[in-house]
């Protein structure tokens, strides 16, 4: 199994590192939207930084890359068609990170929908995944469509069950509140729901959750669920196919204020 470590940044944030399994002292950091408490993090545990993987372009998670580039020589990894601090290797779906002296392997899908680029990285079991699926939520559609955003969640959906994954911010509890009011029904998610605020009460992650826990209780991977389909009908007031129902519940989760 993969050891990584969470790094907290700003207020909700989470920057991991990922551990080499060969030296668990040399770390790749994904999405280090701040240099600082990735300073701190590789200083208190003596780690060294050999590579960094970034989502998307968005500032909490590419902020720090400058920085750290200055301090580090490293290879960065990014989405190919965004706009990235460095000069980060351009990936794809398809395209592979192999950094075969730290022993860690990952393979690149595209899911656009939170931006238009924005890409996820996959191996050893675990799925980094920026702002595209959170734990019983999604991200926001700034740049794609609820289309592009559905099917990028249903390629996710797609892993392999036990897949741990790692989103990028501490958002569970209140994805959790508007999931139980589109399926108030839920047990799964009012079980977990509870387990998160124990976490949170213990100032712990509540992250990483994995794919099976989500199928289960992110109602945006469970746009196919007739509860899920019925809630989001009875809110537009008439019939939906599935990527409407996404697209429902993505605007009604917009405005919703636990
Ligand atoms: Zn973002």
């Amino acid at each position: 199994m993969l050891q990584v470590t969470p790094v907290r940044a700003f207020t909700d944030n989470y920057i991991w590192l990922i551990h080499s399994p060969r030296d668990p002292r040399k770390v790749i950091a994904v999405d280090p939207g701040d240099a600082s408490p990735v300073r701190r993090a590789l200083a208190a545990e003596n780690l060294d930084l050999a590579a960094i993987m970034l989502t998307h372009h968005h500032g909490d998670h590419v902020g720090g890359v400058a920085d750290l580039l200055q301090e580090f020589v490293v290879p960065t990894f990014g989405p190919a068609a965004e706009r990235l601090p460095g000069d980060p290797h351009r990936l794809r779906e398809g395209d592979v990170v192999d950094l075969a002296d730290l022993a860690l392997r990952f393979e690149v899908l595209d899911v656009p929908g939170h931006t238009a680029g924005h890409i996820a990285y996959v191996g050893h079991g675990a799925l980094f995944c920026g702002d595209t699926l959170f734990s019983g939520g999604c991200g926001r559609l700034f740049e794609g469509t609820a289309e592009q955003m559905s099917a990028s969640l249903a390629k996710l959906a797609s892993l392999p069950e036990d897949t741990d994954v790692y989103c990028a911010h501490e958002y569970t509890v209140s994805n959790l509140l508007f999931g139980l009011a589109v399926e108030p029904g839920n047990v799964s998610a009012r079980d977990y729901l509870e387990n998160c605020r124990a976490k949170r009460a213990r100032d712990e992650a509540t992250v990483p959750s994995n794919i099976r826990q989500e199928r289960n209780v992110n109602p945006f991977l469970r746009c196919h669920q007739e509860t899920v389909k019925q809630a989001a009908e009875a809110r537009a007031g008439r019939r939906l196919n599935r990527t409407e129902v996404f697209a429902v519940i993505r605007q009604w989760k917009d405005g919703f204020r636990a």
